[in-house]
C-alpha cells in the first residue's frame, strides 16, 4: 500500500512570531522554518506502517515556495521514499492545497493519505477534511492510534469527552493528533542518503488547479500585552482578593 504524506513548511514552533510593521502578516524574513510538527508525526506514522510491512512506499508532497524542498528532504531523511514539490511562490489556501492533493491522489492512488490535523501557521484545520470531501474517501481525523487490518483502518480519535474509535475502508484519509507518536530524528547517514532520493518538481498549472486566494487578510496584530501581576502576603489575602474580583465564593 502506498502512503501519501503532505508536509508543509511553516515557521518553526520554537520561534516567537513577529508581526510586520504594516500589520499585513507575520514577518518571515530570516526566521527559522521547519516541517509542521503534526506533519512530522504523519511522516513517522507512515514509516512505522512501512516497518510493519503494511506500507510499501511513502511519497511526501509539499505545496509552497522552492525552499519547501528542504522540508521534503527532511521527510526523505526520516524515511520517505520520494517527494513531489508543487511550487507556488504565493501562499496557497487550504482549499487550493486540497484541490492539488486530490489531483496527486488521482495520479498516485495511495491507500492512505496521512496529513497533520492542522498547520501551526494558519491553524486552519481544513485541508484533510476538504481532501476527503473532494476525493469521496472516508476520513479519520485527530488520530491518536492507527491500526491497519487488511482493507480496514481503525482510527482512535481524540474527542472532547475521551476517545472514539472509527473504522474506515481504505483508501482513506487520516489526520494526526499530537499523541499519535514521537517522530524520530533523521540520522546523519540518512540525511546524506536523502540527497539522492527522487524529488519531482511541479506547478499548480501542471495539475490544472487555480490557486488564486479567496480570502483577503485585513489585519494581523500582536496579542495584547499581559498586565503585570501583584504579590500577596498569604492565602487569606489571596482569597480576599479573589472574592473581591468575584472569582471565588
Ligand atoms: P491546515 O488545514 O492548513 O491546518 O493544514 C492541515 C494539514 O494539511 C497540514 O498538517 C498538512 O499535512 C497539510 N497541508 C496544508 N497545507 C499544506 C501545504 N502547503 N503543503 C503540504 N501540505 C499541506
Amino acid at each position: 500500500m502506498k502512503v501519501l504524506v503532505p508536509v508543509k513548511r511553516v515557521i518553526d514552533y520554537n520561534v516567537k512570531p513577529r508581526v510586520k510593521m504594516d500589520g499585513s502578516g507575520v514577518d518571515l524574513a530570516n526566521v527559522k522554518m521547519s516541517m509542521n510538527p503534526f506533519d512530522e508525526i504523519a511522516v513517522e506514522e507512515a514509516i512505522r506502517l512501512k516497518e510493519k510491512g503494511v506500507a510499501t512506499e511513502i511519497v511526501a508532497v509539499s505545496i509552497g515556495e522552492a525552499k519547501a524542498q528542504e522540508t521534503l528532504r527532511t521527510a526523505l531523511a526520516m524515511g520517505a521514499d520520494r517527494a513531489i514539490l508543487i511550487v507556488s511562490e504565493t501562499e496557497v489556501e487550504p482549499l487550493g492545497v486540497a484541490k492539488l492533493l486530490a489531483k496527486v491522489v488521482a495520479e498516485e492512488a495511495p491507500g492512505l493519505v496521512i496529513l497533520g490535523k492542522q498547520a501551526i501557521d494558519d491553524d486552519s484545520n481544513q485541508t484533510g477534511q476538504m481532501l476527503a470531501a473532494l476525493t469521496g474517501r472516508p476520513q479519520g481525523t485527530f488520530a491518536s492510534k492507527v491500526e491497519v487490518e487488511g482493507d480496514t483502518v481503525k482510527v482512535t480519535r481524540e474527542v472532547d469527552g475521551g476517545l472514539e474509535t472509527v473504522s474506515l475502508k481504505t483508501p482513506a484519509i487520516i489526520t494526526t493528533d499530537l499523541r499519535l507518536n514521537e517522530p524520530r530524528y533523521a540520522s546523519l547517514p540518512n540525511i546524506m542518503k536523502a540527497k539522492s532520493k527522487p524529488l519531482a518538481q511541479k506547478t499548480p498549472a501542471d495539475y490544472g488547479v487555480d490557486v488564486t486566494p479567496r480570502l483577503k487578510t485585513l489585519k494581523v496584530s500582536e496579542p495584547p500585552k499581559r498586565q503585570a501581576g501583584i504579590k500577596v502576603a498569604d492565602v487569606d489575602e489571596l482569597a480576599a482578593k479573589l472574592k473581591a474580583l468575584g472569582v471565588a465564593a
